[in-house]
């Protein structure tokens, strides 16, 4: 018997199988098309395992609301198919185990909680800095949830004055995900984020608007580890740059832990999610 994970990203799906100790046995990588046909490649995969549960961190938003008549659907993305799409309801329609539904980030966000570089902590936040911007907290070992799941990707910054750029977002324009995440990179600049490497004030300006969004979450929320992952967080020179921003910022307003403690990347790298969501998984009743 096995423990299922799928983490579902809008580029591709990630699902997992695992063993008692939760450690990954195979895995597969999906590329997003239909849901149709993208969960017909997850069902196969599945197939070949004996499963105990399964485990969804998938992107959003979603309808995590257990009272809600869409329980279990994407809602509002605008890709194509998979809006007001029961994602739930397909997996356990074909699969009757006991079954974890949440965002891909508060499944990474639970990953570092119990495994990573925040297992020592009684609270942490993951956010993930890639195609999107989204953000899941931890407190005390719960998912922090209220009427939805959190959409940290959406607050909105203070845009920088030599920063002409309109914003990438369709419904906010100049929220920190429309000027801040991989697109918004390309689209301000015509160039992929990985091409930018050497060009220091692209990183800077980058920098400026996360340590925003960190001093926002921190004042909001006092976690005790801010976990910084996604594609975007390869480039590894934003971390110092991060740290420094938000010290300017925060101006010694609150105590934080060590920011070199505090603003860090995944312990777990690109595992984070999967981990959560077998995890997860594991732990459905
Ligand atoms: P997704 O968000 O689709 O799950 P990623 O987290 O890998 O996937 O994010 C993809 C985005 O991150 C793209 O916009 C891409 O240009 C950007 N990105 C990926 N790798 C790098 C890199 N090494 N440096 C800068 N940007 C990157
Ligand atoms: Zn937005």
């Amino acid at each position: 018997m096995y423990y299922g994970a799928i983490e579902a990203g809008g580029t591709k799906f990630v699902c997992a199988i695992s063993n008692d100790q939760l450690e990954v046995i195979e895995r597969i990588s999906i590329p997003t098309t239909t849901p149709h046909e993208t969960l017909n490649q997850v069902f196969t995969f599945f197939d070949q395992f004996s499963l105990k549960s399964i485990g969804i961190g998938t992107f959003g938003p979603i309808d995590v609301n257990k009272n809600s008549e869409t329980y279990g659907f994407v809602t509002s993305t605008p890709k194509p198919g998979w809006s007001h799409f029961n994602f739930l309801g397909a997996v356990k329609e074909r699969f009757n185990v006991p079954i974890a539904w949440t965002t891909d980030v508060n499944a990474a966000a639970y990953g570092e909680y119990q495994k990573g570089n925040a297992k020592d902590n009684k609270s942490c936040l993951y956010l993930t800095v890639g195609t999107g911007i989204g953000g899941g907290a931890i407190i005390n070992g719960e998912i922090l949830e209220g009427f939805g799941h959190p959409e940290m990707g959406h607050i909105l910054v203070r845009p920088h004055e030599n920063d002409s750029y309109r914003g990438k977002c369709p419904y906010h324009h100049n929220c920190l995900e429309g000027l801040a995440s991989g697109p918004a990179i390309e689209g301000r600049y015509g160039k992929k984020g990985f091409e930018l490497e050497t060009e220091d004030e692209v990183w800077e300006l980058e920098a400026y608007y996360l340590a925003q969004a960190l001093v926002d979450y921190t004042v909001i929320l006092r976690p005790e580890k801010i976990i910084l992952g996604g594609g975007v967080m390869k480039q590894k020179q934003l971390f110092p740059l991060i740290r420094n921003e938000f010290a300017k910022i925060m101006n010694s307003y609150l105590p934080t832990p060590d920011l070199n403690q505090y603003i860090v990347s995944p312990g777990l790298g690109d595992n984070a999610g999967i981990i959560g969501c077998l995890l997860l998984g594991s732990a459905q009743k």
